[in-house]
């Protein structure tokens, strides 16, 4: 269809529809949805991160939401065209509240799905072009305090005792990124990090580790990474851009400080925080609470009869740092996704005998094959015709996730068929591949539950050469005093083994910190509710208890890949500013 065509028909749908929402004529409105169709909500309508799937549902969410919602103002923005004749137009929009932009994706004339997100609160837009501030008071002035010194005032009110409105556990990239957001945003925050050092989270982990996903999807809010920055980011290059970006930041970032428990007064409406700081006790009342503790929660293990018999070292992943230290041992990996692959080349290349222990089937994509098939939007061509980071982030935020599988589904084809020559020599070496139980892939599993896949940056070529061996589908029995053995009777020696089982849920850490009820009223967090495998309906629709309200009041998490806690951030930002200011934020459908 030709461009102006596009527009015309974008327009007609955009005008019947606003004046359906206008008029507050929600069965209007429903007639210009698909029998099929999303709309995909975060924080403009719900005060939530929400999708609601189908007619009857969008009906529900309108009911209870437009009202207060009085959304207005709306103007359609850039409009394209695909070749299956779905049109994609983008548009912003006003609310009672705040600022809001989205896209539609209309086909035969409806609906498909709709993407609607809160950008700013009113009265309260973050200080940014135009807007910046100054920097500097001209004029003569005998008591002028420089930046330095209004910094340093500000630190030191916090460290002697001023309460932050929110306080972030957990100062990894999660954490990071979502207090940047939160100092634009003007409310007063405190990360609390137990490592002394902003970026050691990337640090600490074993030394060969490089990012598995490219600089374009990777990008921090506000600070983008460099025209000459390299493709794959070196971990502890990572870590010095994380604490570059803190102290450019401003953000107030306690390193050294654990958070030991966490209480909520009931009457006071805060939370009463306890924390050590360089040794020394300090209590905190924040109103807000974010656990950014870590993408996937605390490590998980598994129970190996015989541990105690046996002479050598048994650690976790997360553990784990050096192969030299293990040079000419005989050391079994058990786990098969990324940290298991990942530790196994470090071992390799450190000398080591590696045997890996797959329990389940991987789903596994060359990283070239990804990135030429999986990051189009982020990717040097995406950005070279005008898709930046927050362009791609809203366009991929546009397919819901009740969509993603057919798109993923089709991905995962194009993947086997480009490798199908890989794929048939790693899966005759006894490895057990697949690709999802619906063939859905990488990023689903991801979605899912965080696990059982690797983006192959070597590994998989020493498993292929025998020089990486692989225990494939046989129970471990137990431990012996030098090795482990198998159900089918053989032993693999070993001096350590390292276990690269994963995570458990970020829940967990509010069982440690609060109290075990209260982690069981909030429940698991990530996975969408898809039935499958480790992620047990039903059906969501969005991560579980990610970047939106929770069972218990003032308590949310934040955290996952770069790119997840980049565009989430922003929302989460906005729900903590608005309960701030005291604006009213009644939430749809609470908690999950
Ligand atoms: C092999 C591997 C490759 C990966 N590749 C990529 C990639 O290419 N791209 C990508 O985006 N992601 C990648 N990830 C995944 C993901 O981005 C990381 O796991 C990331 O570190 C998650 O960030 P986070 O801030 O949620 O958690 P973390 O980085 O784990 O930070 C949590 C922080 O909380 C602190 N903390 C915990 N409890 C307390 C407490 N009680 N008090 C104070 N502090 C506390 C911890 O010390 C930690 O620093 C990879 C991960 C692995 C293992």
């Amino acid at each position: 269809m030709h461009d102006t065509a596009l527009a015309v028909d974008a327009t007609l749908w955009l005008n019947s529809f606003s004046q359906a929402l206008e008029r507050r004529d929600i069965p209007g409105a429903l007639t210009l949805f698909a029998q099929d169709c999303y709309w995909r909500d975060m924080v403009a309508f719900t005060w939530n991160v929400k999708t609601t799937e189908g007619k009857p549902d969008i009906a529900a969410m309108l009911t209870a939401t437009l009202e207060h919602t009085a959304p207005c103002k709306w103007q359609l923005g850039q409009v394209s065209g695909s070749r299956s004749g779905t049109i994609e137009a983008w548009f912003t929009f006003q609310t009672s509240a705040g600022h809001g932009e989205g896209i539609f994706r209309i086909e035969n004339g409806v609906c498909v799905s709709i993407l609607t997100t809160l950008q700013s609160l009113h009265g309260h837009a973050e200080p940014l072009g135009a807007a910046r501030p100054k920097g500097v008071r001209h004029g003569a002035d005998r008591n002028r305090e420089t930046w330095s010194e209004q910094r340093s005032r500000q630190e030191a009110a916090f460290d002697n005792g001023e309460d932050p409105y929110c306080l972030i556990i957990g100062g990894g990239q999660g954490g990071i990124m979502l207090g940047a957001r939160l100092k634009q945003l003007g409310v007063p925050t405190i990360i609390v990090e137990k490592n002394p050092k902003a970026g050691d989270s990337w640090r600490n982990r074993y030394r060969s580790l490089v990012l598995h996903d490219p600089v374009w999807y990777d990008h921090l809010p506000y600070i983008p990474f460099p025209e000459h920055w390299p493709v794959f980011t070196p971990k502890d290059k990572m870590g010095d851009w994380l604490e570059m970006y803190v102290k450019v930041m401003e953000l107030t970032y306690w390193g050294g400080t654990e958070c030991i428990s966490a209480s909520f007064d009931e009457a006071e409406k805060r939370w009463i925080v306890h924390l050590q700081r360089d040794g020394k006790a300090i209590t905190l009342r924040p109103t807000q609470l974010v656990f950014a503790t870590g993408a996937y929660g605390p490590p998980k293990f598994i129970e190996l009869p015989g541990a105690d018999q046996f002479a050598g070292e048994i650690l976790h992943s997360s553990r784990y740092r050096d192969g030299a230290d293990y040079a000419g041992k005989n050391c079994i990996v058990i786990g098969a996704a990324s940290s298991g692959h990942d530790v196994a080349v470090d071992l390799w290349e450190a000398g080591a005998e590696v045997t890996m222990v797959q329990r389940s089937p991987t789903t596994v994509v060359r990283s070239q094959t990804q990135l030429d098939l999986a990051f189009d939007i982020y990717s040097q061509v995406a950005t070279e015709n005008g898709i930046d980071v927050d362009r791609a982030d809203m366009i991929a935020a546009a397919t819901p996730f009740g969509l993603q599988p057919p798109v993923q589904r089709e991905l995962t084809e194009r993947i086997k068929a480009r490798d199908a020559d890989f794929y048939e020599k790693l899966a005759a070496t006894g490895f057990q591949l697949d690709f999802g139980e619906d063939e859905t892939g990488l990023m689903m599993k991801a979605y899912r539950t965080g696990s059982g896949y690797y983006v192959d940056v070597g590994a998989s070529q020493l498993i292929i050469d025998g020089a990486i061996k692989v225990k494939s589908g046989i129970a471990i029995d137990s431990l012996t005093r030098t090795g482990m053995r198998f159900a089918d009777g053989t032993i693999v020696p070993a001096d350590v083994i390292i276990q690269s089982t994963g995570f458990q849920s970020m829940h967990e850490v509010v069982a440690g910190i609060v109290d075990r009820a209260t982690a069981d009223a909030i429940g698991p967090c990530w996975g969408l509710g898809s039935g499958t495998r480790n992620d047990p309906g039903p059906w969501q629709g969005e991560l579980r208890n990610m970047y939106k309200p929770t069972a218990q009041e003032a308590l949310w998490f934040q955290g996952g890949n770069l790119a997840l806690s980049r565009f989430f951030s922003k929302f989460l930002a906005l729900q903590i500013k608005a309960r701030m200011e005291g604006i009213s934020t009644p939430v749809y459908q609470t908690p999950f």
